[in-house]
């Protein structure tokens, strides 16, 4: 490829300030982040406004481009705000210098996860104001905080709140994941997160004897039927090509602890095990299947989820005719002759939360034929790619824009 001269390119100079704001966690500081929106916000000329769903250090930022037909249901364009923290030792460029190589790599933490796509929404908004346009629904861009750990102190509360209410979202574009390949995946749900932690109780006593019934035994019982699961899920994976991560139950041994001393049999050994579940796999048929082990094991043991809070898999966002605003999104992927592949998000994004207040999501990010490296060192986005998907998201909002009521 012939070197560009992208360091020119308005757009790119924008996505490059974005990126060296270093909204880190543990601690980050979003301010910058709202002053850098408010300039966009009279850049495009469009009203923005800054909510703090749970306190004043965790804002949420609403840019709104209003549309015609004010009462119809609008469209959210969501994205984070936030980023995992870096290992700078082990980058090749300061990891929020947003350095451009002679490729036109742009390293930067964030250029995939997932500053790129709320600086593409607002430069696609950009071009399609710049051509005249102007389109039914109204389209909302989010800019939330707090995604990385889970969103509690951001889009949980914000789902939540009046504001959000008033916002009168039909449906919502939110992340997905960089792709190796030139397909694109597009994520329609995501697998429930069950974090197990068993307490298993047996007899103490001088570790010499060969004591019924003990705690080791019984974890030893437990730990080997979890890994006959995990070891049916993994085959699973293995004999169809056709599935993905996200479509099996995932399951770890993360954390064993218990016992003070070799010679002393403990009363207490506690396993936590991190489970995925599919969406084929209820909620409540996991947790009878693990009642049912603890049973088995011998008895004296409990077990608990990690979070008690979803009762159940929040319902997948529909891709058929039924679902217009997913009709209108695979026409535009269609019509820019972009290959898509539905997948189930293999861990947790925002839109979970969005799912479940009702509203149908999809997890999408224009960036394909690029190395995966969300959270990794090194992580880089192309200014090409960049430029190619905010060309794909003025197709993709503008159809989503004028889907019928
Ligand atoms: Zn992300």
């Amino acid at each position: 490829m012939a070197a560009k001269n992208w360091e020119t390119d308005k757009e790119i100079q924008y996505f490059r300030d974005y990126l060296r704001i270093p909204t880190v966690h543990p601690n980050p500081d979003y301010e910058p982040c709202v002053e850098f929106l408010k300039r966009q916000a009279e850049d495009l000329d469009i009203p923005i406004k800054v909510y703090h769903p749970l306190d004043k250090e965790n804002p949420v930022v609403v840019l709104t481009w209003e549309g015609t037909e004010k009462e119809w249901p609008s469209i959210l364009l969501n994205s984070h705000m936030d980023v995992v923290p870096v290992f700078p030792e082990s980058w090749t460029h300061p990891p929020f210098g947003a350095a451009i190589d002679e490729e036109g790599r742009i390293f930067a933490r964030g250029s995939q996860d997932m500053k790129c796509v709320g600086v593409q929404y607002l430069a696609a908004i950009r071009a399609l104001k710049a051509r005249g346009l102007r389109f039914r629904r109204t389209i909302h861009m989010s800019f939330v905080p707090d995604e990385e750990l889970g969103g509690r102190k951001g889009m949980m509360p914000f789902v939540r709140s009046e504001e959000f209410k008033c916002l009168n979202i039909g449906f919502s574009l939110d992340e997905g994941i960089a792709s190796p390949t030139s397909e694109f995946p597009v994520f329609y749900a995501e697998r429930t997160s069950k974090g197990v932690i068993f307490k298993v109780s047996g007899p103490a006593g001088h570790g010499l004897l060969l004591m019924p019934n003990t705690a080791g035994e019984k974890l030893s019982y437990i730990t080997n039927k979890m890994m006959e699961f995990r070891a049916s899920q993994e085959r699973r994976l293995k004999d169809n090509p056709e599935l993905q991560i996200g479509d099996v139950t995932t399951i770890n041994l993360t954390i064993v602890s218990g016992g003070v001393q070799s010679n002393v049999v403990p009363p207490l050994l506690t396993a936590v095990f991190e489970a995925r579940l599919s969406l084929d796999l209820k909620v409540s048929d996991f947790k009878a299947y693990l009642a049912n082990l603890c049973e088995e094991a011998g008895g004296g043991i409990e077990f608990e989820f990690h979070s008690n809070r979803r009762k159940e898999h929040i319902a997948p966002t529909a891709t058929d005719e039924s679902n217009p605003f997913w009709v209108a999104f695979k026409s535009a992927t269609d019509e820019l002759g972009l290959k898509t592949k539905l997948q189930v998000f293999p861990g947790g994004t925002d839109s979970r939360y969005i799912r479940e207040v009702g509203i149908p999501a999809l997890g999408f990010s224009p960036i394909n034929n690029t190395p995966v490296l969300l959270h990794d060192h090194d992580e880089f986005l192309h200014a090409e790619t960049y430029l190619r998907g905010v060309e794909i998201y003025e197709k993709v909002i503008e159809k989503l824009a004028n889907v019928d009521n």
